[in-house]
């Protein structure tokens, strides 16, 4: 990957986990250039499939593309930062939980 594609990910997230939110300043852990479908799913590596993710949330999700969702039991696609909107999937509670 190179320093422009790196670059433009870092500015377009303002430094920013782009999952949780958390900005770079608050962690020691360096962010992390996520392929949100991972290269194993045939994600390329382009603009459109590039994120910025903290440590905690890349090595949460690693190369999963979904999950069992825990009220509906069913299987559910991943938050994907170029296509869902943050605040239709998240909120803060303020209480760190
Ligand atoms: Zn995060």
């Amino acid at each position: 990957m190179n320093r422009l594609l790196r670059n433009l990910v870092w500015q377009r997230a303002d430094s920013r986990c782009e999952y949780c939110r958390m900005p770079q300043e608050f962690t020691d852990a360096v962010h992390e250039i996520d392929h949100i479908i991972a290269e194993q799913h045939h994600g390329p590596t382009t603009p459109e499939n590039l994120g910025l993710a903290c440590y905690p949330c890349n090595n949460h999700k690693g190369p999963n593309i979904a999950g069992i969702d825990p009220s509906s039991g069913l299987v559910t696609r991943l938050f994907h930062p170029r296509v869902d909107l943050w605040a239709e999937h998240f909120y803060w509670n303020g209480r760190g939980e």
